[in-house]
């Protein structure tokens, strides 16, 4: 197994790849930050008559994760120089260059068969030794390496970064069955020393620790606040600052994880839960799942339960 980590892949750049390519990167890691292929060419591409087989238009999406990340408020996020040891591309183009990282993170979105699917293609590019884990928020890491290789699978494990990752402290890792010890070690000792992080180390049950726990609160919240009519500035009012919790008010928060990612995440704990107090707890508003349905994801769609400012 390779000691030091100087190279990462982050697999994904939506909310949580980019941020975490981010605070890689702020730490001295050089990273490729990958996502798909863009489907259709924006109206800009289009003017300028590129085709959907041009480079620029094959790398969008995580050209423009950083370029969004640069004007993150409040600024400076990041130490200056972040974005110049990030390398966007698409994850198409680049599958080779996997074999020549220390760390891939898989960050794509909340569902088992698309990260499935993903982990299986990243084995047939994997060296031995190079470090593999998912940000998922709650999805079994056994379930999603059921597929692999034993050898694999010993390099395989849950590390979830917590959002914003560059200043949430909470790194939860999840060891999966096959998961060698001394590598739970070796990432715990890497993220405290190098990426800041306090530690917990979190079994392999629906939505781990903290997502079981925070799921429920907000699911709780939204539902007095239907029930009892109060309004999300009212909600938000009592269950932020006011608390001593400057950035944690309940409907900014969901704004910030994305209504999308929120409902996937409660969806996964109210599908594996069987008491029956359990399952009603984690049972997603039907207003959640209208919202989701229209595209309203919170800030990276422009508007959720606030419209993005
Ligand atoms: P997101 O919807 O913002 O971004 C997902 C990205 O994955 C998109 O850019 C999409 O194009 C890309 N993608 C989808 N399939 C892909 C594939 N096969 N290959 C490459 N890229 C692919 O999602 P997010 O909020 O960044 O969440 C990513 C992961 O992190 C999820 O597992 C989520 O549960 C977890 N997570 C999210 C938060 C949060 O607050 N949003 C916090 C902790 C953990």
């Amino acid at each position: 197994m390779n000691q030091s980590i100087r190279k990462a892949a982050v697999i994904g750049s939506g909310v949580m790849g980019a941020a975490i390519a981010a605070h890689l990167a702020n730490a001295g890691i050089a990273c490729l930050l990958l996502d798909v292929v863009p489907g259709q060419l924006t109206e800009e591409e289009k003017a300028k008559g590129l085709t959907l087989e041009h480079p620029a238009v094959r790398s969008r999406l995580a050209v423009q994760a950083i370029a969004r990340l640069k004007k993150t408020k409040p600024s400076p996020l990041y130490d200056e120089s972040f974005a110049e040891r990030i390398r966007p591309g698409n994850l198409e183009d680049h599958l080779g260059q996997l074999s020549g990282v220390d760390w891939i993170l898989e960050v794509v979105v909340e569902n088992l068969s698309v990260k499935k699917e993903l982990l299986a293609r990243i084995e047939k590019n994997w060296t031995p030794g190079t470090v593999v884990s998912s940000n998922t928020s709650g999805i079994s890491i056994n379930e999603m390496a059921a597929g692999c290789s034993e050898e694999f699978r010993k390099h395989f494990l849950g590390t979830h970064f917590f959002n914003p990752p560059r200043y949430m402290r909470l790194l939860e890792i999840i060891p999966g069955d096959k998961t060698d010890p001394a590598l739970v070690e070796r990432i715990k000792e890497f993220g405290e020393k190098k990426l800041g992080k306090d530690v917990v180390i979190a079994k392999d049950t629906p939505n781990f620790i903290a997502n079981r726990i925070g799921t429920y609160g907000l699911l709780v919240t939204l539902r007095e606040l239907l029930d009892k009519g109060f309004t999300v500035e009212e909600a938000d009012a009592v269950t932020g600052p006011a608390m001593g919790r400057p950035k944690s008010a309940t409907f900014r928060t969901l704004d910030l994880v994305g209504l999308d990612t929120f409902l996937h995440v409660a969806d996964n704990v109210h599908g594996k839960v069987t008491d029956a107090n359990e399952k009603e707890a984690f049972a997603a508003p039907d207003v959640m799942k209208r919202m989701v349905a229209n595209g309203w994801l919170g800030e990276k769609g422009g508007r959720g339960f606030y419209l993005k400012r």
